[in-house]
């Protein structure tokens, strides 16, 4: 079959578009022929070697999938059911989704949730997925919109931009912050009442800021999220889920103790399978569709690498999806 194949060698790690033999799939009890997958920060990491994600060599890359199952020692699932999958170690320990098939445990697949199209699931992804964990996390803390608004970091992204989608649907006055003001338009197309310049979230963050913001969804990190913990209102909270800014947290812990404001953290990758059904459900039935199309990009199998080197410079905007079948 067809896929990347990330390798190691003495030289380095390489990664080419190759044939790589289906008899070399992992274990699992499911079969599945992939027709699309998604294109997200960690495969950047992972295609350009930037960050060490990959733990197993050959490795194909790939976060998340969607397609059709083939073949099915379980019960659960049976040839011809549509599936996607994101995460587990998925395209870092496990075979992932740029290639023709995976083979998996069924208890990693989910079944397509009425409403969407492997496609359109793709377009959601990894990042869309995280965008409405952070969200549930918000709610879970008993976040409204009417405690105040809410701010969205690395806007122009694809955590960003579903994040901006969701939290606008469901009522929230949102605050986008990025770094390219150019895309104002396309920002406020997706929801976002007010755009602002990440540069003033870039500073040396103080220990308390003037109050802003009720709730956060930060996929930047570093100084931008500092800044933004700073700047949040008595009893709010923001949902860590990225670091596209970096990893470290350089700020105050005067937000927790004088605001009581909390910092969530989101992990997509193990989050339970109840948990996961819940928040693709609610994407289905929650997120604009023609929000959704408005962010997406749609690339063939041969164009991941540049697109992997683009999303780790911060030049791709939205979400893109891998036309794999
Ligand atoms: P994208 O590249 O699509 O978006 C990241 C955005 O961050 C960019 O578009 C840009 O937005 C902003 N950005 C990039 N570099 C910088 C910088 N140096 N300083 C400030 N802002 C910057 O990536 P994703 O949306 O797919 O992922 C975002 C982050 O979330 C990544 O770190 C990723 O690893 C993480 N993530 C975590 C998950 C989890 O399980 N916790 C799951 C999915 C993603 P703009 O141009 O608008 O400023």
């Amino acid at each position: 079959m067809r896929a990347w194949v990330i390798d190691k060698t003495d030289a380095g790690q390489t990664a080419t578009l190759r044939d790589f033999p289906e008899a070399d799939l992992m274990d699992g009890a499911v079969t599945v022929r992939i027709s699309h997958s998604g294109l997200n920060y960690k495969d950047g990491l992972a295609l350009t070697g930037t960050a060490p994600v990959v733990r197993r060599f050959p490795m194909i890359p790939g976060i998340d999938f969607a397609g059709t199952v083939e073949t099915s020692d379980s019960p659960d699932f049976h040839p011809g059911d549509a599936v996607l999958l994101n995460g587990w170690g998925t395209g870092e320990t496990h075979l992932g989704g740029y290639a023709e098939r995976s083979r998996v445990p069924a208890e990693w697949l989910i079944p397509l949730p009425d409403g969407l199209t492997p496609a359109r699931a793709m377009a959601i992804g990894t990042a869309g997925y995280t965008a409405m964990l952070s969200l549930m996390a918000l709610e879970a803390h008993g976040l409204r919109p009417a405690h105040g608004p809410a701010v969205v970091t690395g806007a122009a992204g694809g955590v960003g931009s579903v994040a901006i989608a969701l939290l606008a649907s469901a009522g929230w006055h949102v605050i986008a912050s990025t770094g390219r003001m150019a895309e104002e338009d396309y920002l406020r197309g997706l929801g976002a009442s007010e755009v602002v310049d990440r540069a003033t979230l870039a500073g040396t963050p103080r220990p308390l800021a003037k109050e802003r913001w009720a709730a956060g969804v930060d996929s930047v990190g570093s100084a931008t999220l500092a800044n933004v913990l700073s700047m949040t209102r008595t009893g709010g909270a923001v949902a860590a889920c990225g670091l596209a800014g970096g990893a470290d947290l350089p700020g105050s812990v005067m937000p927790f103790i004088l605001r009581g404001i909390a910092l969530l953290g989101v992990d997509s990758v193990m989050a339970p399978r109840a948990k996961r059904i819940e928040a693709w459900g609610r994407l289905a039935k929650e997120l604009d569709l023609d929000s959704l199309d408005r962010m997406t990009t749609t690339i063939g199998l041969d164009a991941v690498q540049d697109a992997a080197a683009r999303i780790i410079a911060g030049q791709v905007r939205g979400r893109t999806v891998v036309e794999v079948g």
